[in-house]
């Protein structure tokens, strides 16, 4: 699977604000094969699969993105590493880090299948993922995933670890939970030489309950986990939207993602695509613009190149998520599984 992707000098992608789009992220599938409990509803209706684009269409439209400008490709989902023949595409894309035309080719998983794909991963060029972990207790991590295997998932990062691929842990911050566990969660993870981040839990899609009774803000946290460590500042960035500590008494990096408390959106330099080819400007907007009919139209990336200018001058200044006990409604009907993250 390859395709011409160089238009020769294509401008780069730079928004309303002067924010030029280096980091693209690729929802490749909206399937999971966990249903965590503040990202999917127990029973989720799924697209069709005709609907997706094939594997092809969607290195196209990487490489196109990568043509203008994009430096950093996250594949995420849903679960990256449940969709058929995934390995082809991240083969595929890998030869755009040999061109040097791409810094990063990473992935968001939850951990399920990397037993099985992280030689082929660190292969086809993936040297650092994160991976997605809330607890280390196994019966936390099945209430929390509903379907989830601790024991599978720690296979899957013993795994990552040994093929040579740095792993960060990100973990969503849940009430009532992470208080208790935050603490061990930094020892286990620094001491197996992985960066830990916390996340605060966004308002996106119908799932059951009260968003207010998951919602731990990191303001909470960090003063918790300043009764134990000590944090020093640090200027260490991966590009997204974490904000680093270094913990002195674990020497490890801790970060720090606020869209709650702390919103980052100044410095956003991120589009989302989701598996069908609609092109999401703000994860925390619903405006979005279809990309898979100007990708289908012509050969040529043309068309696509001017629905992805179209769309980005509407990228809009920030997101502005509530979670309180007046708002019941979220405040993006799309479920995080359909974005990703
Ligand atoms: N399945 C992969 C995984 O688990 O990492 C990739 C997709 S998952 C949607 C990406 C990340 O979004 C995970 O770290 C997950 O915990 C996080 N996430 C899901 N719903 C969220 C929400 N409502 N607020 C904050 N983070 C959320």
């Amino acid at each position: 699977m390859q395709f011409d992707d160089v238009e020769v000098a294509a401008p780069p992608i730079i928004d309303p604000f002067g924010r030029s789009i280096s980091y693209l992220r690729v929802s490749v599938t909206d399937r999971c094969d966990f249903r965590c409990v503040y990202c999917m509803s127990e029973d989720m209706t799924f697209l069709p699969k005709s609907d997706l684009l094939t594997l092809e269409e969607l290195d196209r439209l990487c490489s196109a993105f990568i043509a203008r400008g994009v430096r950093k490709l996250r594949l995420t989902g849903g679960e990256p590493l449940v969709r058929r023949d995934i390995m082809t595409l991240f083969r595929s894309l890998g030869r755009h880090l040999q061109t040097g035309r791409l810094d990063e080719l990473t992935l968001t998983t939850n951990g399920s299948q990397l037993a099985r794909f992280a030689t082929e991963l660190k292969a086809a060029g993936v040297n650092r993922i994160n991976v997605s972990l809330d607890t280390l207790d196994p019966a936390s991590f099945r209430a929390i995933t509903r379907w989830g295997d601790l024991a599978k998932v720690m296979g899957g990062i013993d795994a990552a670890l040994a093929a040579g691929i740095a792993v960060k842990i990100n973990a969503v911050a849940l009430k009532g939970m992470t208080e208790r566990e935050a603490a061990g969660m930094v020892e286990w993870a620094h001491g197996r030489g992985m960066d830990l981040t916390f996340i605060e839990v966004m308002p996106l899609g119908d799932v059951s309950g009260h968003r207010v009774d998951q919602y731990l803000p990191l303001s909470i946290l960090k003063a918790q986990l300043l009764d134990r460590f000590s944090f020093e500042d640090i200027a260490y960035s991966t590009g997204g939207p974490a904000r680093y500590v270094r913990v002195k008494e674990t020497g490890g990096r801790l970060g720090f993602i606020t869209p709650l408390t702390h919103n980052f959106c100044e410095s956003c330099n991120r589009v989302r695509v989701t598996c069908t080819g609609t092109l999401y400007m703000c994860l925390g907007q619903e405006d979005a613009a279809d990309l898979r009919a100007p990708l289908r139209a012509s050969e040529g990336n043309e068309r696509l190149f001017e629905a992805i200018d179209h769309a980005i001058a509407r990228k809009p200044k920030g997101h502005d998520f509530v979670i309180d006990r007046r708002t019941t409604r979220p405040a993006i009907g799309r479920h995080m599984s359909v974005t990703g993250g």
